[in-house]
């Protein structure tokens, strides 16, 4: 017998087309080595066009897998993707307070604060914002909005480095422990900067722009790859450094799928 690797959680909707959501974390998962659990959040019609329709799971039995999972087979780090509703939000804060997942001293928690797909179509209903700040946030070891995310979590419309401080200690004000801003949506920038913030110091994560359309998934994949480095121990700026790099091969690696945008890649 082979011993039991860390086991991680990824709280998230499905992507019937296999390039995000919580078929992109398990995929991340395996290649960090890590045993992948999923929490389904909603099921969503999916292709490589886009999002055609959304079925979201009762907010009880998203809970309960929480629950189950945590209660037997243990969590070391968890994350979040498409969350969809405001109840849901609400009944993963419950579950995640019950088996200690986030806040200071628990299980290492990782909100992706996903709100719509690249294609505009939109994840989290309108009143859902609001219970992601309050509810969540607040439960959060490290956030990590893109920019799209971070303008309509804080109203701040980032287009240099000096607003991407502002909007960190923004969100860090909401009470996260750290706050990740990816500046990958800065395409005037021509590399790819991510800030990382505790409220005192500001760490800056360069990349080289990589010149794409196929970045289906891509915040999946580096939030479920710093999940798996935390569930292995290591400390945020490192986790955070590791999903940079695990995600900027990804981009590298991306490939077309399907006549709309294909996905990064995982394989390693
Ligand atoms: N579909 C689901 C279920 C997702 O969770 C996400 C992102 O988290 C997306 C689609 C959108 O991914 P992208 O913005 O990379 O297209």
């Amino acid at each position: 017998m082979t011993t039991t690797p860390p086991r991680v959680l990824t709280i998230a909707g499905s992507d019937s087309g296999g390039g995000a959501g919580l078929q992109a974390d398990l995929r991340t998962f395996f290649s960090c080595g890590v045993h992948g659990m999923t929490a389904v959040t909603a099921v969503t019609v999916q292709n490589s066009l886009g999002v055609s329709d959304v079925s979201v799971i009762p907010a009880d039995v998203v809970a309960a897998q929480i629950v189950a999972v945590a209660d037997d087979i243990g969590v070391l780090a968890a994350k979040t993707g498409m969350l969809a509703t405001a109840e849901i939000i609400s009944a993963v804060a419950g579950a995640c307070d019950k088996v200690q997942i986030g806040r200071e001293g628990t299980t290492p928690f990782v909100v992706d604060p996903v709100a719509a797909s690249m294609h505009g179509d939109q994840l989290l209903r309108d009143d859902a914002l609001d219970a992601l700040r309050t509810e969540l946030f607040p439960r959060a070891t490290l956030v990590t909005p893109n920019l799209d995310e971070v303008r309509l979590l804080t109203g701040i419309d980032v287009r240099d480095r000096a607003e991407a401080r502002e909007a960190a200690r923004a969100l860090h004000a909401l009470g996260p422990r750290w706050a990740l801003v990816k500046g990958g949506h800065m395409h005037e920038d021509p590399e790819c900067v991510d800030l990382l913030y505790d409220g005192e110091t500001f760490l800056e994560l360069p990349a080289g722009r990589i010149d794409t359309r196929h970045t289906h998934g891509g915040g999946d994949t580096m939030a479920s790859a710093i999940t798996s480095a935390l569930a292995r121990g290591a400390d945020v700026p490192t986790a955070v450094r590791f999903g940079k790099a695990f995600v900027t091969r990804a981009v590298q690696h991306a490939y077309p799928l399907g006549g709309g945008v294909g996905p990064v890649s995982s394989f390693w």
